[in-house]
C-alpha cells in the first residue's frame, strides 16, 4: 500500500466536479483517507510549485492556484502514486488519453483540474505540507 497526494484544482471545484473526480478515483481502487477544501495562500502556492519557479508559466500558475478553493486529499492504494498519475492523464489535456480525468475535465494545460504527486518521496513531502498524521483515517 502506498499513499499519494491529490489536489482538485480551482477550475474543477468551481464547476462542481469534486464528486465526479472522486468517483473516478474510487473506481480506480484508490481510497480517500483525508479530504478538505481550502484556499491556498500565495505563499503556499509558491512553495508547493517551487520546482517550477524559473519556468515562464510560474506566476500565472500561482495566480490560478489561488483564484479559488481547492480540495486537497490523501489517497491510498496499491501503487497509488503511479496509479493516480495514470488516471489523471497527461499535463496537457490535448495529449491526455481517453477516460482520464484531464481528458474528461481539464480546460487547458494550466487549468487542468487535478494535481498528483510524481514520486513516493514527493508524496510524503506534499502530504505533510497539508495534513497532520491524525487527519489520515484508514
Ligand atoms: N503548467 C502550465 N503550463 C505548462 C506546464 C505546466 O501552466 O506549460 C501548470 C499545470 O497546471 C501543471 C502544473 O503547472 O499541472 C505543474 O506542472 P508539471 O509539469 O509538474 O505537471 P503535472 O505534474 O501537474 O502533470
Ligand atoms: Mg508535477
Amino acid at each position: 500500500m502506498q499513499k499519494t497526494f491529490s489536489i482538485i484544482k480551482p477550475d474543477a471545484v468551481k464547476r462542481n466536479l469534486i464528486g465526479h473526480i472522486n468517483q473516478m478515483i474510487e473506481n480506480a481502487d484508490l481510497k480517500i483517507l483525508a479530504s478538505k477544501k481550502i484556499y491556498l495562500t500565495k505563499n503556499q502556492a509558491q512553495i508547493f510549485y517551487e520546482v517550477h519557479k524559473e519556468r515562464p508559466f510560474f506566476n500565472s500558475l500561482v495566480e490560478y492556484m489561488t483564484s479559488g478553493a481547492v480540495q486537497v486529499q490523501v489517497l491510498e492504494g496499491e501503487d497509488a502514486v503511479l496509479k493516480y498519475r495514470k488516471i489523471m492523464g497527461a499535463t496537457n489535456p490535448d495529449e491526455a488519453e481517453e477516460g482520464t480525468i484531464r481528458k474528461q475535465y481539464a480546460e487547458s494545460i494550466e487549468a487542468n483540474s487535478v494535481h498528483g504527486s510524481d514520486s513516493e518521496e514527493n508524496a510524503k513531502i506534499e502530504i505533510s505540507f497539508f495534513f497532520s498524521g491524525s487527519e489520515l483515517v484508514e
